[in-house]
């Protein structure tokens, strides 16, 4: 069972998305076992972000992410850091397949709705910077025998 950090950017809490895109890990079957609605600030997106931060393209995307609520959560499965990401699609709206949430509802490269952590590090790294351990609530889902038995 793996956990990943999945971010719900505030261009997904602008247009109404939350419940489309938390409604495709759902039915995936995936676990959501921390969530919370909060404002990034600029602090937080730097260590969030620490791998871009000295991108040029890093202020405009900080403006960006702190610029209204967004919705953090940690979710769960087997494979889920792989599953998530491969849901999420490509980083630009515009080349991401059609079937994953950027290929479907975004055509930015920067507004483009969710994050997801690209691996077991960054999982770890990015779960302690949303969360405490307090936030997290453990539980077994009554559907996982119909979806991996054993
Ligand atoms: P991903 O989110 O797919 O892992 P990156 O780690 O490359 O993508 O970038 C982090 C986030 O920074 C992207 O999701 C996007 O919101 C933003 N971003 C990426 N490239 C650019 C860019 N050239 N200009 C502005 N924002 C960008
Ligand atoms: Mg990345």
């Amino acid at each position: 069972m793996e956990r990943t950090l999945v971010l719900l950017k505030p261009d997904c809490v602008q247009r109404r998305l939350m419940g489309r895109v938390i409604g495709r890990l759902e039915d995936k079957g995936l676990n959501i076992v921390a969530m919370k609605l909060m404002r990034v600030t600029p602090e937080l997106a730097k260590k969030h972000y620490a791998e871009h931060v000295k991108k040029d393209w890093y202020p405009e995307l900080e403006k960006f992410i702190t610029s209204a609520p967004l919705a953090a959560m940690i979710v769960e499965g087997p494979e889920a850091i792989r599953v998530v990401r491969e849901m999420v699609g490509a980083t630009n709206g515009l080349k991401a397949a059609p079937g994953t949430v950027r290929g479907d509802f975004s055509t930015s490269q920067q507004m483009n709705l969710i994050h997801a952590s690209d691996g077991p590090e960054s999982a770890v790294r990015e779960i302690g910077i949303f969360f405490t351990p307090s936030e997290i609530c453990e539980y077994t889902p009554t559907l996982r025998q119909w979806q991996h038995p054993g």
